[in-house]
């Protein structure tokens, strides 16, 4: 890849003035994970490269007006045993813990994930889980906050502008709730899920109370799942609630499939087509599991 110039700005203000010299051929690059990946394995026309690892407002964890507001460079690792992000958000930092090899985990960032866009990208789902959102920073130093289900517009597309970076993400702290997260992927460690599931609730006389649910990697954007609360909300969870809610994920996913054979470009392979829809029940089986094991720990 043949690139002019590198821009590395280690402040706000460097980094407006540098996001003013960026065109629709520039690159952003955070920890360098995916985009060193896709830079070496095809030829890229790249007219200027900005770097954001100096900049100090990218970092940081803290909590703020009701929020935990997270750095854009805040990496995989950090996140996975940061105090705040356990006690509040226990699905990021399970999600987080499970991301990649331990070197992907130390540079990988929260900001790559989401720039990055992938279908598969474990932050976006649990973002939607728990409301949050994405601070955009601009070429005129304002910055505007975009909800997390607003940032995807589909697979590598999202809400970004050539002059705009993500700062931040903000998740509003509901501390009475309890959250898991779980994915399937085609093998044990260093994998890509090809499920995730990620739910919170409250706990209340031993039950699960409005239970929340996103779906992710099945679609082009994660799913929320209305039934999460109607099938375990309230009442004690048995064989027969797991059974409803793997049979109602399976029928959405299969649902998926069956629109996704109509547009030729999305054609998926033959061996992905039925597996999703029989395998989401052993995600849902290990999330509830999870679920309960984590009310015993309350206990
Ligand atoms: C072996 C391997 C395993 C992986 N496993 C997982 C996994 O289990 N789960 C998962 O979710 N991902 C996984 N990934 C994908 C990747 O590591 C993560 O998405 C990571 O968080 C990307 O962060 P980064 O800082 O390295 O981003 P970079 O590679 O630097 O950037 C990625 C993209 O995001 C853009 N970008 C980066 N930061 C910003 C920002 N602040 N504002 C705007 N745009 C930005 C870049 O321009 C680029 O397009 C894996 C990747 C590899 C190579």
């Amino acid at each position: 890849m043949a690139c002019e110039t590198y821009l590395q700005p280690s402040s706000l203000t460097e980094l407006a003035e540098d996001l003013g010299k960026m065109t629709e051929k520039s690159l952003v690059l955070a920890g360098g994970t995916d985009l060193m990946v896709k830079l070496r394995s095809r030829p890229v026309d790249a007219d200027c490269i900005l770097s954001i690892c100096k900049v100090p407002d990218m970092k940081g964890i803290e909590e703020r007006d009701g929020y935990v507001r997270i750095g854009a460079m805040e990496t995989h690792g950090e996140l996975a045993k940061n105090p705040l992000i356990e006690e509040y958000f226990q699905a990021l930092s399970m999600a987080c813990d499970h991301v990649g090899s331990k070197q992907i985990r130390n540079k990988g960032t929260i900001g790559g994930s989401l720039g990055n866009a992938s279908v598969a990208g474990d932050m976006l789902p649990v973002l939607y889980l728990f409301h949050g959102e994405i601070e955009l920073y601009n070429q005129n130093g304002t910055s505007r906050r975009v909800k997390a289900e607003e940032f995807s517009l589909g697979v590598g597309k999202t809400v970004l502008e050539t002059q705009e970076v993500i700062l931040a993400i903000w998740i509003p702290i509901h501390k009475e709730r309890k959250s898991c997260f779980v994915k399937l992927g085609g093998r044990r460690e260093v994998t890509i899920a090809e499920i995730s599931l990620a739910m919170s609730w409250e706990s209340q006389r031993g039950a699960f109370h409005q239970v929340d649910g996103i779906l992710g990697a099945v679609d082009v954007k994660p799913i929320y799942l209305e039934e999460a609360d109607e099938i375990l909300g309230d009442k004690e969870v048995g064989e027969a609630e797991k059974d409803q809610l793997s049979a109602s994920l399976s029928e959405r996913i299969r649902i998926i499939r069956e629109n996704r054979k109509r547009q030729p470009k999305l054609r998926i392979r033959d061996c992905e087509k039925v597996y999703k829809e029989r395998a989401v029940k052993g995600v849902v089986y290990d999330v509830l599991n999870i679920m309960e094991e984590m009310e015993r720990g309350y206990e």
